[in-house]
């Protein structure tokens, strides 16, 4: 048996006629850039996410980014982010001219809310918590701590769209939550995509008008901006798909059920734990092991194709070596860069392809 770790065809196939006449149609009015198809999909995410805006843009990194300088980071500023993510949600804070400062994660994987006002200093401006693998932050105490502090909050929701914490929808709680449409994404595009939700109108003009060289009328530019655009074929494309995403999301959180289940009382794996009280959108299912090397090619002889989220936590990527941290800094971001290992999950995958993945993890821990 083969089990590719995404299978993005096997998606493609349910939704092939939709997915081509999008296509065609886009082709046809030759909305490449702008127009119906983007107005469309910006209008029908905020509707759908129960946001009052979102702002289109072209991937998740940008996302981050234009919403950090649209809040007025920039020189001087420190923002704290979590020593667990992408490396999206570091670099954009370089970028904007500000420093990064890591805080070490929780048991979820997340900014340990319990070390984050050690973090904050007079230099602080905000904080990004990364609602890593699709499960939400706990976004009550990060916001009190902020509102304590005053200092603005960026959600990163690459990999939590709809999840929800305390029946409040990410990226709706923070002053910014920012999304990436990339095609492996829980909602994912056929290239790059992305967007920001936000609840204040003038921040959601600021972060249009800056995406879009600094002018929300052609030819009249407040300021200057960056080029940032969702392309129609993505944007048509991303409007199918968003029909399906709460069934997609409830088939995620089936999986992820049924994995919890198969494998919940063997020794030696240790499944994901769950905060109480959110759902979990399941972008990825990540388990712990001790020998992950040795278990991951013993999975890959078998057929089935893993992910590890990530090997190297931030702190200490060569991009990061100037900041010198040392592993007692990030203990938990430290031990666990060489534990996680992520599991095949998607939509569509069977439950005879899950048992497959689970016999083939028995006989490995057990022999
Ligand atoms: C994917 C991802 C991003 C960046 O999104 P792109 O669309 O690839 O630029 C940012 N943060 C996290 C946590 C991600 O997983």
């Amino acid at each position: 048996m083969h089990i590719p770790f995404v299978d993005l065809h096997a998606q493609y196939l349910t939704i092939k006629s939709a997915i081509d006449k999008a296509i065609a149609d886009t082709i046809k009015n030759t909305s490449f850039i702008g127009g119906a198809p983007v107005e469309n999909f910006e209008r029908s995410y905020a509707e759908a996410y129960e946001a009052p805006y979102f702002v289109s843009c072209a991937n998740g990194t940008d996302a981050i980014y234009i919403a950090l300088k649209m809040i007025g980071i920039g020189p001087g500023d420190e923002v704290i982010t979590t020593a667990h993510s992408w490396i999206s949600t570091s670099e954009v804070i370089t970028q904007a001219g500000a420093k990064p400062v890591f805080v070490d994660v929780d048991e979820f994987y997340h900014l340990d809310v319990t070390r984050l006002e050690t973090a904050i200093t007079p230099a602080t401006k905000a904080i990004i918590p990364v609602h890593l693998f699709g499960q939400p932050v706990d976004m009550p105490t990060i916001m009190s701590i902020a509102e304590k502090h005053g200092l603005k909050v960026i959600e990163d929701c690459a990999q939590a769209h709809f999840a929800e914490i305390a029946g409040r929808r990410v990226g709706t709680i923070g002053d910014a939550g920012t999304f990436s449409f990339y095609p492996g994404k829980n909602l994912g595009a056929y290239g790059d995509a992305g967007g920001v939700s936000t609840c204040d109108k003038d921040l959601a003009e600021l972060m249009r008008m800056y995406a879009r060289h600094g002018a929300l009328r052609k030819h009249e530019h407040q300021m200057e901006g960056i080029n940032s655009r969702l392309d129609g074929l993505q944007a048509a494309i991303l409007s199918v798909k968003l029909d399906h995403i709460h069934d997609w999301t409830k088939a995620r959180q089936t999986v992820a059920g049924l994995y919890d289940e198969l494998l919940g009382d063997i020794d030696g794996i240790s499944i994901p734990r769950r905060r109480s009280d959110t759902s979990h959108v399941f972008h990825l299912y990540v388990v712990q092991v001790d020998d992950r090397e040795q278990l991951q090619r013993h999975l890959r002889e078998h057929g089935i194709q893993t992910g590890i989220h990530y090997p190297t936590a931030l702190p200490y990527m060569p991009a990061y070596r100037y900041l010198g941290s040392r592993p007692e800094d990030f203990p938990n971001a430290c031990r666990n860069q060489d534990r996680i290992l992520s599991l095949p999950i998607f939509p569509e995958i069977t439950n005879e392809q899950v048992e497959y993945v689970v016999s083939t993890l028995k006989r490995y821990v057990r022999s």
